[in-house]
This record gives C-alpha cells, structure tokens and sequence, in this order.
C-alpha cells in the first residue's frame, strides 16, 4: 500500500511547528502501518479495533491536548492534527478518541472533584479505562434540554432513572459521564459499568460508522454515592462546553477523511482509461479535483486558525461550530463526488471513499446537526435564537 502524503497545497506545513509536524508525522505513519490494513475489515463487520487502544494510549493520544495527572498538555493544533490523521484511517477511530479525551477526560478534568481526576484521568490516558459520554436520549437529540432522565437527591445520594441513545463506546465503557435533570437543573454523574440497574446494549444494522460501537443506555433506579456527581458541574452549559471540545475536534478530524478520498481520487482517475486516455485528463475529473484541492485547503486554514483562537482562549463555541459545519459539509461533498469519480469501484469497500462518505453522512449529524450550527451562528451574529 502507498504511504500517505497528504494534501498541502498552500504550504500550510511552514505555518506548523516542529513538535506539531512530528504529532502529525507519528500519527500518519501509526495510521499507514497499523489502521490501514484492519479497517476494512472492521468497517465490513461492524466492529471496533480494540486492539488499537493500547497503541493509540501509547501514543498519547487519548486526552491528548489537557494537562496536569500526568496528561501530555499539547497545544491545539497538535491536538488537531492528531484528530487529522486518525480520521483519514476512519471516523470511527476518531471517534473513540474524541469521546475518550472531550467528553470524557474533559468533563472530569473541568468539573471532577480531585479524587475523581486522580482515579480516571491517568487510566483514561492509559487506556486501562474507557468511558462514554450520554447525553442524546430517544426523544431529545437536537434538544438536550428537553431530557427526561432525572437525578433525584436521596439520603446517600442519588438515584437515576432514564435512558441515553445513540452513545459511542456505550458497550464497551467502565465509566459513563451521563446528564440528567435534578432539582438544581441538569448535573453530570460519572456511572460504573457494575451499577445496579444500569444495562447498555449496541445499536446494530448502522450503515455509518459501522467501526465504532455506538449503544443505547439504560438506567433503573440506579443508586448512585454522592462521590458520583461531577461538582463543578452546573446547568446545560456544563455539558455544551464539552461538546465544543469535541466538536473542534471534529473539525481536524473531517480534514483527514476527506484527504483519503482526495488522495484516493486522483490516484484513480489518473490511472483508469476511458475513451483512449486517463480519466484525469477531462475537464469535468478536473473541475471536481480543483473542488476538492479548494475546498480542503480552506478546511485547513480554518482549522489552524482555529487552534490559534484557542489557545488564546478565544475560540468562542459558535466560532467553533462554524469550523465544524463548514469543514464536515465540504468533506462530505468531497467523499460524494469521490466516490462517483471511482465509478462502480466506488460503491466497494476495496476502496476507501464509500466508507469515508458513509462515515460523514453520522459525523454531519452527530455533536449539533449541521443545521443546529446554522443556528448557533445566525444566533450569534443576530443576537436573535431561531431554534424554536
Ligand atoms: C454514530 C453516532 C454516534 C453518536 N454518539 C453520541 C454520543 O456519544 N453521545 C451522545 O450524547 N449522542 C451521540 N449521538 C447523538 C447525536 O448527537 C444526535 O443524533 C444529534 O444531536 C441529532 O439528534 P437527533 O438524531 O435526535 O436528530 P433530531 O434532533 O431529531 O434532528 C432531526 C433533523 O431535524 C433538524 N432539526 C432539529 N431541530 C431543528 C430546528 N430547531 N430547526 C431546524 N432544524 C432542526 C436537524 O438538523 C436534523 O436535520 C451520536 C449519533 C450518531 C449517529
């Protein structure tokens, strides 16, 4: 199999430090060696490559970008690029380490007590311990505040009821980080696998992301000690600030997905003849290169401009959804017009680019729809919600 280059048409390379090229570089060459040649396999039985987590821990890149407990601390744009090149492997890889870091080391970090950082966040970077991060229900997707999980204050502590849908790492997770309303508004919980009256079972037949576990999750008069709340927790805020850690996350990671498919592309057509010459040489192959060169070079000053913002703490959460909207939605038409540029090739996992337009299809939808970013932006430009 070639090794992966890239696409870097603007040089954005010399705008990249030395530590940032070499996260980056690691990661590509862990991706070609080690993802490569499993993922489609995975991807055709729908499952997960477990056997990857010792290696991404390894690598450090689980809570890659947050500090303190023995945590790497790198920078955003490392952290970026890290995201970059696991999601050019796939988006199911990507997403295990999203969860893992950003919705789950990072509530804890932001809103744990001290020893619920010192329990988790060091077997969380390890890969000893796997969590998960609840907070779509079957009825509340777009619209977490319409929750129906309730927390409710008993003697020792807590006890929970609801159930959380459509959850990453559901089945797999030691440690749940799960919302649910209480009478102060809504807290997060951290819940043990082992919790009475807890149960999680894998959603099946997915068509996106079918190498990542995803699972709905279930709680019945689960008793939780009061160790369990996240105190720092408070209100739907607590959890969105999550989500934008996520989602910035997200928006590396659409860059590396549709390089695949740009990679994958030009590859074909320049080497596929019809009508006497290689489909590379007409103009209509020509026009939806130049799409996608345009397009993902864009993604890439965003992003980087992005990582800047934040760590300069201005990455504000609507800033973070335009990157995030933007960068999904132009991966997606790229995977789709590689994918018809592969012909009937492009319909068969021997290729990447059906599974990569696949796997956009969930990312356009998962952390806030593409139109819910519409709306947090037109909110922030125009002062004025339009969400309901
Ligand atoms: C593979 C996968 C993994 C996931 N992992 C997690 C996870 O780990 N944890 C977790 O908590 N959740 C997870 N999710 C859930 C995901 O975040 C939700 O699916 C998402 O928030 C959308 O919610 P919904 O599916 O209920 O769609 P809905 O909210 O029902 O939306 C349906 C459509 O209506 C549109 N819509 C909704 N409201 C409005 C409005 N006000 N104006 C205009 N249009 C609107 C949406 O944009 C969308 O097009 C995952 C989902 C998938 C597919």
């Amino acid at each position: 199999m070639r090794s992966f280059t890239g696409l870097d048409y603007y040089d954005v390379d010399a705008m990249l430090s030395d530590e940032e090229r070499m996260v980056r570089d690691t990661i590509r060459a862990f991706v070609d060696a080690e993802v490569m040649p499993i993922i489609d396999r995975h991807n055709r039985a729908s499952t997960f490559p477990m056997e990857l987590v010792p290696r991404m821990a390894e690598l450090g890149m689980l809570g890659a970008n947050l500090s303190g407990y023995g945590l790497p601390g790198l920078n955003s744009v490392a952290y970026g690029l890290i995201m970059q090149e696991l999601e050019r492997g796939d988006s199911g890889l990507r997403s295990f380490v999203s969860v893992q870091g950003a919705l789950v080391m990072y509530p804890i970090s932001a809103y744990g007590s001290e020893d619920q950082k010192k329990r988790w966040l060091p077997a969380l970077h390890a890969g000893k311990a796997i969590g998960c991060f609840g907070l779509t229900e079957p009825d509340h997707g777009s619209d977490p505040g319409g929750m129906t999980t309730r927390a409710d204050k008993t003697a020792s502590g807590w006890r929970l009821n609801g159930t959380k849908s459509w959850i990453t790492n559901g089945t797999i997770a030691d440690v749940a980080v799960v919302w649910a309303k209480t009478a102060e508004g809504v807290r997060g919980f951290l819940v043990e696998k082992e919790a009475k009256g807890f149960s999680s079972r894998d959603i099946t037949g997915k068509f996106a992301l079918r190498a990542s576990v995803t699972s709905e999750l279930a709680f019945q008069d689960v008793e939780l000690a009061e160790e369990a709340l996240l105190p720092g927790t408070k209100g739907l805020r607590s959890p969105l600030s999550c989500l934008s850690q996520a989602r910035y996350g997200i928006a590396w990671g659409a860059i590396g997905a549709a390089m695949a498919v740009y990679d994958e592309a030009l590859a074909y057509t320049k080497n596929r003849t019809q009508f006497g010459r290689p489909l590379a040489g007409f103009q209509l192959v020509q026009q939806k290169l130049a799409y996608m060169v345009s397009e993902l070079t864009k993604a890439q000053l965003l992003c980087l401009r992005l990582g800047r913002l934040k760590d300069e703490g201005k990455a504000t959460a609507a800033r973070i959804s335009l990157a995030k909207m933007n960068n999904v939605n132009v991966a997606l038409e790229i995977a789709r017009r590689g994918r018809d540029m592969l012909g009937a090739n492009g319909t068969h996992d021997e290729y990447q680019v059906g599974r990569h337009m696949c796997n956009l299809e969930a990312v356009k939808t998962y952390e806030g729809t593409h139109d819910i970013h519409t709306l947090i932006i037109g909110e922030d430009v125009t002062g004025i919600a339009a969400f309901s």
